[in-house]
């Protein structure tokens, strides 16, 4: 039956990692894979999971099922996070998904069921799976523009221009913070402004926020999601904790249904378990649980907090101090850098001068010019600073 397949495509991160690690050179660095990566270059277990870990070793006496939307406890916990003091909060329901990609497709299939012939508007760039998940839903994806590769931030105006047009048969994705791949993140007014379009024209916003915390810090990074969140009747969010709490491989995240009604989003919630059951059933336990023990000790929120702070408080210096060794070059042409969010900036470098960074420098990029800030680190800034230069004179 399969010798009929032809083979997959390579995932050009994956094997960008694989000539990685086969370089030999000393100062060679992956900016590649989204991870984050601390001082040593390492991703480490956060000091509250290692915590909550050995409390989850002491108090859990089964690995009995759980139940289609997951654990109950990291559902609320997780909506407390993001929803916190918003109005929508009373009329939200919550399903534990693996990780945020399993909220996207739940979602996604949810809205296909609901409205077959629904279009899903997504950035221009964006995230690399958002298409391919949204279109093994069955959607339409069509592109509206976001990044502007002059100025290496949002063209609001042209963004606004365009979802102008967007109407009940659409659905809006836009990316909580941290904008991936870009870096460029739309303003408060610019949320305020698209939440004013879609009570006007009806189209439903869908916010993939993945980094919360990442930019700067967990308040501001959620602000937007939240004023949308109190003024619409009905979104969907899908969220993550691969990156926030250091959980990539545990495959923990939610999808959270906004509705005019706590009685309508019980339903939609009703439907992605009857979804989730045609799939993978139920999502893994042990990252939510992990998650619902930090977030329901005040100590363990704290330390949690701190070491997120920590996180973004370096990814903050690295694009500080990447801008300020290239100045020191002469050059501003890369001052964008640092008012990019979260781990990663699109550079605009050409393929061609990607390859020159990994060949002539040993710095590992992916094509589309996307660098991840926080796989630098600090005694390589001069390095990348000094090869940027190069490759673009
Ligand atoms: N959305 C965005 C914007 C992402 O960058 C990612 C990948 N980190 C995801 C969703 C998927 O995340 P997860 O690992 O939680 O599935």
């Amino acid at each position: 039956m399969f010798k009929s397949l032809s083979p997959a495509q390579l995932d050009p991160i994956l094997s960008l990692s694989i000539a990685y690690r086969e370089d030999p050179r000393e100062n060679k660095m992956d900016l590649g894979i989204g991870v984050y990566r601390n001082s040593q270059g390492e991703t480490p277990i956060m000091q509250a999971i290692y915590q909550a870990e050995q409390r989850l070793l002491q108090t859990q006496t089964t690995k009995s099922y759980v139940g289609l939307a997951g654990s109950e406890v990291f559902n609320q916990s997780m909506m407390d996070l993001l929803l916190s003091g918003s109005s929508a909060h009373a009329r939200s329901a919550v399903v534990q998904t693996p990780g945020a990609s399993g909220a996207l497709r739940m979602l996604a299939d949810l809205i296909h069921i609901a409205q077959p012939d629904t279009t899903v508007w997504l950035t221009n760039p964006s995230y690399v799976n958002h298409k391919p998940v949204m279109e093994a839903s069955g959607l339409k994806v069509k592109f509206y523009p976001y990044f502007d590769p002059d100025t290496k931030q949002v063209n609001s105006q042209a963004m606004l221009a365009e979802l102008a047009k967007a109407g009940p048969k659409d659905v809006v994705l836009l990316h909580g913070c941290c904008h991936n791949p870009t870096g460029a993140d739309i303003s408060f007014e610019d949320w305020q402004a698209i939440t004013a379009l879609a009570n006007k024209n009806g189209f439903m916003p869908f916010v993939d926020i993945a980094y919360l915390g990442f930019g700067d810090g967990l308040e501001q990074d959620g602000a937007g999601l939240k004023f949308m969140a109190d003024n619409v009747e009905e979104m969907v969010v899908a969220t993550s904790c691969s990156k926030n709490f250091g959980l990539y491989r545990e495959r923990t995240g939610a999808a959270i249904i906004i509705s005019d009604s706590q009685q309508e989003a019980q339903k939609a919630k009703g439907r992605i378990l009857t979804l989730a059951r045609s799939s993978y059933t139920m999502p893994p336990d042990h990252g939510a649980a992990l998650v619902a023990e930090i977030l329901n000790d005040q100590q363990l929120t704290q330390t949690w907090k701190d070491e997120l702070d920590q996180m973004h408080g370096r990814i903050l210096r690295l694009r500080k101090g990447l801008t300020q060794a290239i100045r020191q070059r002469g050059s501003d042409q890369f001052d964008f850098i640092e008012q990019h969010k979260g781990m990663f900036s699109v550079t605009g470098l050409t393929p061609k001068q990607i390859l020159a960074l990994r060949e002539q420098y040993g710095i590992y990029a992916v094509g589309d010019g996307r660098i991840n800030i926080a796989g630098l680190q600090e005694q390589h800034i001069d390095h990348l600073a000094g090869a940027l230069i190069s490759v673009t004179r």
